[in-house]
């Protein structure tokens, strides 16, 4: 997996300054609440256990909270027992984008809004069938549009 990354990340070196939704970063900071620009804009994650939707199993499309992108459906998250919302897949390939991380001295794969660069969470190895895939994501980086 991380090698695939690695291939996603000089992808994502080339078109980093290229996302359809560009902002300065204090355009940013008039938009989103001081919450959600230290996560989307700063790389930052929330408590666990203290987002909005970790426990929500209401049915919808989890949005951007910086540009409204979709980025994942309630049919493909689960409880995942760490305190954020989790997903086994985007609702989308192209929803999103990866890159390596190597923040507090860890090597991790950054999940991040394909459409405005905004900071989302990471993705791991552990989950569930059948993705095996774990897309561990602040809740406050998500605006969850409720279907019946
Ligand atoms: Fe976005």
């Amino acid at each position: 997996m991380l090698q695939s990354c690695e291939a996603q990340d000089k992808q994502t070196k080339k078109t980093t300054s290229t996302f359809e939704i560009q902002k300065t970063e204090q355009e940013w900071k008039k938009i989103l609440s001081p919450e959600a620009f230290y996560v989307l804009r700063q790389q930052g994650t929330e408590r666990a256990f203290t987002g909005k939707y970790y426990k929500t199993k209401d049915k919808g499309v989890y949005h951007c909270a910086g540009c409204d992108n979709p980025l994942f459906s309630s049919e493909h998250k689960y409880d995942s027992g760490t305190g954020w919302p989790s997903f086994w897949q985007p609702i989308q390939p192209q929803s999103i984008g990866k890159r390596i991380d190597y923040s507090h001295g860890m090597v991790r794969n950054e999940v991040y809004c394909a459409k405005c660069g905004g900071h989302l969470g990471h993705v791991f190895d552990d989950g569930p069938k059948p993705t095996g895939l774990r897309y561990c994501i602040n809740s406050v980086s998500l605006v969850l549009k409720k279907v019946q």
